[in-house]
């Protein structure tokens, strides 16, 4: 009974407020809406926003411009949600020449160092990341900072730091880290008590360090299930870096919920993925041949780049049998998401590379905005150009539908209903 009340309660609020159109702030003006489902898009629209939200959408002839909103002309754009990338680290240190010039970084010049990163990320279009794996855990205080508006960056979602075994991918030789379930539970609760919203776990081996083989499933089955479950208590998530078949395998039957890379997966666990629902993301930028001049630009060793190439194919074959089974697919990069990538930023070209992988424009898109909403179960809040939502929106020059590549050309950047870019 309460409940019904509340929601007519509600129902009322919600329409005498769209009714008035008094709240909105600011109006995107003539701009042509991309429909995620499919649809055919809607040209010459209106977006009214009130503050953070979308207050009401439609075309210019049915919604009325209240007098004393600022109009953004975005005749001749269209308007998409604002990208999503779930795998980065802002705080991101490769081997090489990288290393070396950080290696004295305090924790204090990390916190600028990525809050830096995180306004440039914001200026890709990129509105929401995930951490998989964070520094110091200062992705979770730089998303406080953001979210407070001290600072300028995407919405965050940070694992805290990485649940690394010993000897494993991310361990340095003779350094003991969590092993075993008790440990490993322990590690993961900490994370989410420090403000984690996933946890990580690094299941094989990785191309970035030489803790053991990419095709090696390193950490035990009882192992991920009781990170697993304890971070399914809490309503965290698990994201499990992932080379490799067999760990991948025994990750999704102990119910991951996202497998990071996939290097060499074949159809067999792909199609398990499937049927589990589990998500890959598959940050195959890091992997393929249009980013090459960056290992080149920060100095990467010999054996870093053998490494790289090593997977290079595999994991090009598995994206695309992903992609054949109908695994679900959240973009990611692992590159800092405005890494300058083949004349673009990594995060478009990834998105590039899915299409050339086999999916459809629509579906690429789609894996960079309301798949990782799905994802990050936020997908009420974001994810979509949808009346309520917050307004992250960016304008592009052409029609992604057609072509993918169109997100190479963003010329106006919107988190929230503010305006971090604007070029038009
Ligand atoms: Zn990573």
């Amino acid at each position: 009974m309460r409940t019904k009340l509340t929601r007519l309660v509600l129902l009322c609020a919600s329409f005498c407020f769209t009714a008035n159109a008094l709240a909105a702030s600011t109006a995107l003006v003539g701009g042509t809406i991309v429909d995620l489902e499919g649809g055919k898009s809607l040209p010459n629209a209106v977006v009214l926003i009130d503050g953070e939200r979308i207050e009401a959408i439609g075309s210019r002839e049915d919604i009325a411009i209240p007098d004393d909103v600022e109009v953004i002309d975005v005749s001749g754009k269209w308007l998409i949600p604002g990208l999503m990338n779930m795998h980065v680290h802002l705080g991101l240190k490769l081997p090489g020449k990288m290393s070396a010039e950080l290696a004295n970084e305090t924790e204090a010049e990390l916190a600028f160092r990525i809050a830096a990163a995180a306004r440039e990320v914001l200026h890709a279009g990129v509105t929401t990341i995930r951490m998989p794996g964070d520094t110091a855990r200062a992705g979770i205080a730089l998303d406080k900072s953001i979210r407070k508006g001290e600072s300028h960056g995407p919405r965050i979602y940070s694992a805290g730091e990485s649940l690394v075994i010993t000897g494993g991918h991310g361990s340095e030789p003779g350094v003991t880290y969590a092993d075993g379930p008790d440990e490993l539970v322990k590690a993961a609760r900490r994370e989410i008590s420090l403000g984690a919203s996933w946890n990580k776990i690094l299941i094989s081996g990785g191309i970035a360090t030489d803790g053991g083989g990419i095709a090696e499933a390193l950490m035990t089955p009882e192992e991920m299930r009781a990170v697993i479950d304890a971070a399914h208590r809490f309503g965290a998530k698990v994201a499990a870096h992932s080379g490799s078949t067999p760990a991948t395998s025994a990750a999704v039957d102990a119910g991951v919920d996202s497998i990071e890379h996939g290097y060499m997966l074949d159809r067999a666990v792909l199609k398990k993925m499937a049927r589990a629902g589990t998500w890959l993301v598959p940050t195959i930028v890091v992997s393929q041949p249009a980013t090459a001049p960056f290992f080149e630009r920060i100095g990467s060793p010999q054996w870093y780049l053998d490494r790289r190439d090593s997977v290079g194919k595999l994991h090009w074959e598995s994206l695309r049998t992903a992609i054949d089974e109908g695994v679900d697919i959240a973009l990611g990069t692992d590159q800092l998401p405005h890494e300058p990538n083949d004349g673009t930023t990594a995060t478009a070209r990834e998105a590039q590379y899915y299409a050339e992988a086999g999916m459809t424009n629509l579906q690429a898109l789609r894996a960079a905005t309301i798949a990782p909403a799905q994802m990050l179960d936020i997908n009420d809040q974001t994810g979509s150009i949808e009346v309520g939502k917050y307004a992250d929106i960016l304008a592009i020059d052409s029609d992604p539908v057609d072509d993918i590549k169109a997100l190479r050309n963003i010329s106006l950047v919107m988190k929230g209903g503010t305006v971090y870019r604007n070029e038009l």
